[in-house]
C-alpha cells in the first residue's frame, strides 16, 4: 500500500516569505488502485507527484510503499521525448537492456498502433503518437506505481479518449498503482477508482471520493456526466477553478 502524509513542504520565495505549497496531506492508495487527485491550478499536484516520486526530497513528511525508483514510471504534461533518438529507442531509454524489454516495448509500441513508426524521430510525429509513446515508456517498466501529470492535456476530445482506454487497459493488465493528476473533473471522473480532491494551496486532501461507475467509460458518458453535475451541485466551492466540459482541449 502506498502512505504520503506530507506535513509541510516549502518553496524559498523569491520575496523572502517561503510559500507553503502543501500541508497536512494525507493520501494511500491500496495496490493496483487508480486514484485520480484533482484540484484547482497551483495547488501543488505536481509537487505532490514530485515529493511521491523522489524527485523532490526537501519535505517535511514520509511517503511510504512507493518502492525503489526503478519500481516508478513517471510520464509528465510534455512528452518529454529526445528528439535524436527513434521512437522505439526512447522507449528502450528507461528499461534495462535485455531482450524481453526490448520485445515488451516493440509489443506495447505496435498495441499502440506506432508498429510503423519504430525507427521514427519524435520530430515527425503527431502530439498524439507523442504521448502514444510516453505512455509505452511509462509502462515498458511493468512500474508498482505509475506518477501521471495531467498525461493528456491540451489533446482533442477522441485523442484523449483512446489514450484513456489505452492507459485503462494496460493498467488492468499490468496492475500497477496509478496516481493520476488533472484538472479535469470529468476526466478524473472517467478514470479512477477513487479521485481525491485537494483544496487551494497551501494542498490537503478536502474530499475523497470513491468511484463505482462500470467500466469502460468515457469522460462524456452519460453516468460521468451525472456525477460530474452531482458534485458541482454538492460542492461549488470545492469544486470552483477546476474544468469545465471541453476546457484543456485542444489539437493534436
Ligand atoms: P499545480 O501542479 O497544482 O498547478 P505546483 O505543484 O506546480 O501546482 O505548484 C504549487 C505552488 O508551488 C505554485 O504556487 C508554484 O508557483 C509553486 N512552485 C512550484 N515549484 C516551485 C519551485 N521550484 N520554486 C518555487 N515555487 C514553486
Ligand atoms: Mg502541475
Amino acid at each position: 500500500m502506498l502512505d504520503i502524509t506530507i506535513t509541510r513542504k516549502c518553496y524559498p520565495d523569491r520575496g523572502g516569505q517561503p510559500h507553503v505549497a502543501l500541508s497536512g496531506l494525507r493520501l494511500h492508495a491500496e495496490q493496483g488502485e487508480f486514484v485520480c487527485v484533482v484540484g484547482p491550478s497551483g495547488c501543488g499536484k505536481s509537487t505532490l507527484l514530485n515529493v511521491v516520486g523522489g524527485l523532490d526530497r526537501d519535505v517535511d513528511g514520509c511517503v511510504s510503499g512507493a518502492g525503489e525508483a526503478h519500481d516508478i514510471g513517471f510520464m509528465f504534461q510534455e512528452p518529454r521525448l529526445m528528439p535524436w533518438l527513434s521512437v522505439l529507442d526512447n522507449v528502450l531509454l528507461v528499461g534495462d537492456c535485455t531482450a524481453a524489454t526490448r520485445r515488451r516495448a516493440r509489443e506495447l509500441l505496435v498495441a499502440m498502433e506506432l508498429g510503423e513508426v519504430l525507427d521514427a524521430f519524435p520530430g515527425r510525429l503527431s502530439g498524439g503518437m507523442c504521448r502514444r509513446v510516453a505512455l509505452a515508456r511509462a509502462f515498458v517498466i511493468e512500474p508498482r506505481l505509475l506518477l501521471m501529470d495531467e498525461p493528456f492535456v491540451s489533446l482533442d476530445a477522441p485523442t484523449a479518449n483512446r489514450l484513456r482506454a489505452m492507459l485503462i487497459e494496460l493498467w488492468q493488465r499490468c496492475g500497477s498503482t496509478v496516481l493520476f493528476v488533472t484538472h479535469d473533473l470529468r476526466e478524473a471522473l472517467a478514470l479512477a477508482d477513487r479521485v481525491c480532491f485537494l483544496s487551494a494551496a497551501p494542498g490537503r486532501v478536502v474530499l475523497d471520493l470513491p468511484v463505482t461507475l462500470a467500466r469502460p467509460r468515457l469522460a462524456d458518458d452519460a453516468g460521468v456526466l451525472a456525477l460530474h453535475s452531482r458534485l458541482l451541485a454538492e460542492h461549488p466551492d470545492l469544486l470552483a477553478g477546476l474544468a469545465r466540459p471541453g476546457a484543456g482541449e485542444g489539437d493534436d
